[in-house]
């Protein structure tokens, strides 16, 4: 089978361009038909979620806004773990009808621990746009409500998810190759 080295691994073909594009084809029309005169602000979840973003928002065709943030992780104090820092929202989020867009929710760590920060902020509503789900991984819960794809939990990369950095530029999804 044909595969594609990243630094020292090699990946397989798992869902192709088109596949891709289907899917979210899918989730615009949805978004389309939910939020129309509702003035949508999307906050895309930087660094692997640029590709999906840019993809989505060209098939957003009512009225909406696009931001992108990075999300950073600290070990905190309190003994429940990990604090969410987000840098770079200058967007002010009250009574805006807020969809996040994520690349992919793996444990659901993340989404779990940032999104009751940003309801702090008072959204109108706040939803979750994710491309790739990983349930076999899932240890924190998270309501996702526009979804692309269920996956395995097998580490994926390509189409904006990178491997140490690399294969972000690989226009479809690869996941790693069994040993
Ligand atoms: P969570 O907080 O849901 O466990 O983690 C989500 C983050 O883990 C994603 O935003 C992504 O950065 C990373 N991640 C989880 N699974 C994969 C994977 O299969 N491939 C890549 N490239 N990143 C992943
Ligand atoms: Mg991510």
């Amino acid at each position: 089978m044909h595969t594609t080295r990243v630094i020292d691994k090699e990946f397989e073909p798992y869902l192709t361009a088109a596949e891709l594009d289907q899917a979210i084809e899918k989730m615009a029309a949805s978004i389309n038909h939910d939020y129309a005169g509702k003035k949508p602000l999307f906050i895309a979840i930087l660094n692997g979620s640029f590709v999906f973003a840019a993809d989505l928002f060209k098939k957003i065709s009512i009225d909406a806004e696009i931001c992108f943030i990075k999300l950073a992780s600290y070990k905190g104090t309190k003994s429940s773990g990990q604090v969410i820092t987000a840098i770079g929202l200058d967007t002010d989020i009250h009574n805006r009808h807020v969809i996040i867009l994520e690349d992919i929710i793996d444990t659901g760590r993340t989404m779990h621990e940032f999104l009751p920060q940003l309801m702090h902020q008072q959204p109108a509503s706040l939803e979750l746009a994710v491309l790739l789900h990983k349930p076999e991984a899932a240890v924190f819960p998270v309501r996702i409500k526009y979804l692309g794809f269920s996956i395995p939990d097998k580490f994926v990369v390509g189409y904006g998810l990178d491997y140490n950095g690399y294969g972000r530029n690989i226009p479809e999804l690869l996941r790693l190759r069994e040993a």
